[in-house]
């Protein structure tokens, strides 16, 4: 190993990891050369299927690590939801999908559904019946779509709950409960946070299976 750090912040290129040659070319689309720290160290474990916690600010790229994980084992010939991301407001969500779909932009037809609160049922209705692989959404949506038999999660290998820190404040906690108990308990889990408090040591312990801890400082 040699001369990869040549300067304090230079971070390895994408092509050094396992990904699918279609994900690296569409990165590369996307103008993403090199990984930001924390994809650097969050992805080999991610893509070797390990439970991830991983701890960043704002910025710092934690889309894209999980959502090449979740893309890169993705079975596209098998139409049904294998992805759950969770996130705290619609908002968040929309980002997170746009970002999905972009990294999988010309992928075999890979679709990805929002479901969100404060949006009207009958559209989301609807597409649910038409499928997906992948869905992005609020807890409290996700687990009314679940509780009147809508959604089946039985297929799920890969659930990430972004910033977890952000869903606990707003009171999510009994959703996110509640929607464990519709998901495999063999599946990998990934959890992002910007902070780290006791509640969500709690949850981690309670959902994840020897989490690989990711946490990249910031520097000022
Ligand atoms: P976070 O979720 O950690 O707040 P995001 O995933 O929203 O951060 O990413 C922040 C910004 O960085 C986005 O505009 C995204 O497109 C960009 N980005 C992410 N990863 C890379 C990368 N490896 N190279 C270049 N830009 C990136
Ligand atoms: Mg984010």
């Amino acid at each position: 190993m040699s001369n990869i750090d040549t300067k304090a912040t230079s971070q390895p290129a994408f092509s050094t990891i396992a990904l699918k040659p279609a994900l690296l070319e569409n990165l590369a689309t996307m103008g993403y050369e090199s990984m930001t720290p924390i994809q650097a160290m969050s992805l080999p474990a991610i893509l070797n299927g390990e439970d991830v916690i991983g701890q960043g600010k704002t910025g710092s790229g934690k889309t894209a690590a999980f959502g090449l994980g979740l893309l890169n084992k993705l079975e596209v010939k098998r139409f049904c939801i294998q992805s759950v991301v969770l996130c705290p407001t619609r908002e968040l969500a929309d980002q997170v999908a746009k970002e999905i779909r972009t990294l999988a932009r010309g992928i075999h037809n890979i679709k990805v559904l929002t479901l969100c609160g404060g949006v009207p049922m009958g559209p989301q209705i609807g597409s649910l019946e038409h499928g997906a692989h992948i869905i992005v959404g609020t807890p409290g949506r996700i687990i009314d779509h679940l509780e009147r038999g809508r959604l089946a999660l039985e297929n799920v290998t890969t659930l990430i709950l972004d910033e977890a820190d952000r869903m606990l404040e707003m009171g999510f906690q009994p959703s996110l409960d509640a929607i464990m108990e519709h998901i495999p308990r063999e599946r990998q889990t990934l959890l992002f946070s910007a902070t780290f408090p006791k509640q969500i040591q709690t949850i981690a312990e309670q959902i994840m299976f020897k989490p690989v801890i990711c946490k990249v400082e910031s520097h000022h």
